[in-house]
């Protein structure tokens, strides 16, 4: 493995601890309910993070860009119509 490829996956690593503190607090700001269904976070239904104005329309991966969603809304967002990618 080269050093860029090393570089690569540090990045990626801080970029998911980054994420996965965001989630935290939008988390708790939304009282451990899901941004669109508003259901109760559980193990069973595991809060997501979701960029509101999604990375590949332009959007920024920033904290104000981001909510908690749960799994099922996070799916629904990201494929509106049921196709597959
Ligand atoms: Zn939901």
């Amino acid at each position: 493995m080269n050093s860029v490829m090393i570089r690569g996956r540090m990045k990626a690593a801080r970029i998911a601890t980054l994420h996965q503190r965001w989630r935290k607090s939008r988390v708790k700001k939304q009282g451990g309910r899901c941004a669109r269904c508003r259901r109760s976070f559980t193990d069973r239904l595991p809060p997501t993070l979701d960029h509101i104005v999604p990375l590949r329309d332009g959007g920024a991966d920033h904290f104000e860009n981001t909510q908690a969603l749960c799994w099922p809304c996070h799916c629904a967002k990201d494929n509106p119509r049921g196709e597959q990618p």
